[in-house]
């Protein structure tokens, strides 16, 4: 057998499972899609879920609304609390899995109290969103709510500066996203969308509504309104290719979003 019709059964056997040939022989399967009707939303934490009743109750509405015709995986984000605890336990000295741990208990609670708020439409929080009872909900009722935070916990890859999970709500979400194979990506926040810089902090930034991560980066905004690792699981994705970033503080913007309106920004991978 020459090199080139060598099976991957036999590679695995006999390379390192990091070799270039292996690789390609375990990417050459056709796509699969597990969940390619369903939408992942992820609520901001600090954008949104923690300016409380004003924000999240006309949200509950649009999701409650837009679940007849769409299927939702919703995450939480974790916010203010979240970042309390980070300074809190960076200060003791604490290492980056002990606060992933933490960030993902905030999570949790953004996600219970979703769930309370959508209880009555029969829309359930779920503890693990890997699977287990998430297609039957689907299904069923059209949405499910999960706790964004990814489970790394203690496993987390240290950032290489700091003690920051580097990996939170916004890298949780898109995971999901793109393993399950989902239609799209929607990240819901308290701005427009990109603009070419903070507009919390700066006078008079320019709103950006598409660009690529290499632009981004180029840019200088890898670090802005997504977490900039996601930035990087977006480049190497097969299935999610663009995230789109609106403002939940818009009565609509969710709804027309679901729609595949361009509201906001869309962020693609090349
Ligand atoms: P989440 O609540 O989902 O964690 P974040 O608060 O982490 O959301 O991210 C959204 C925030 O990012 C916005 O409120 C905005 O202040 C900030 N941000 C920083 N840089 C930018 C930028 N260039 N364009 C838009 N927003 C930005
Ligand atoms: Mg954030």
């Amino acid at each position: 057998m020459t090199n080139t019709t060598v099976g991957l059964e036999e590679l695995l056997m006999q390379r390192s499972l990091t070799d270039a040939q292996l690789q390609k022989a375990a990417s050459a399967a056709a796509n699969f899609r597990i969940l390619p009707d369903a939408t992942v939303i992820k609520i901001g934490g600090q954008s949104v879920i923690d300016r409380g009743r004003a924000a999240v109750y006309p949200l509950v509405d649009e999701i409650v609304a837009a679940r007849k015709a769409h299927k939702l995986l919703i995450g939480t984000g974790a916010g203010t609390r979240a970042r309390h605890l980070y300074s809190i336990a960076a200060g003791l000295g604490l290492p980056a899995g002990v606060l992933a741990q933490f960030g993902a208990s905030v999570a949790d609670q953004n996600a219970a109290m979703l769930g309370q708020l959508l209880a009555k439409h029969g829309i359930c929080t779920v503890s693990g969103a890997g699977l287990s009872a998430v297609p039957l909900f689907l299904a069923e009722v059209h949405a499910v709510i999960f706790s964004g935070m990814p489970p790394y916990a203690l496993w987390m890859r240290p950032p290489v500066e700091g003690v920051i999970p580097p990996y939170r709500t916004d890298a949780g979400c898109f995971l999901l996203a793109e393993q399950f194979g989902c239609k799209a990506m929607i990240f819901v926040k308290d701005e427009d969308g990109l603009y070419t810089a903070n507009p919390k902090t700066s006078k008079k930034p320019t709103f950006i509504p598409k660009i690529s991560v290499d632009e981004m980066k180029a840019k200088g905004l890898h670090d802005s309104i997504i977490e900039f690792p996601v930035l990087d699981l977006l480049q190497a994705a097969t299935h999610v290719r663009q995230v789109q970033v609106i403002n939940g503080l818009v009565p609509g913007n969710l709804t027309r979003a679901l729609a595949g309106e361009h509201v906001g920004t869309i962020i693609t991978a090349n």
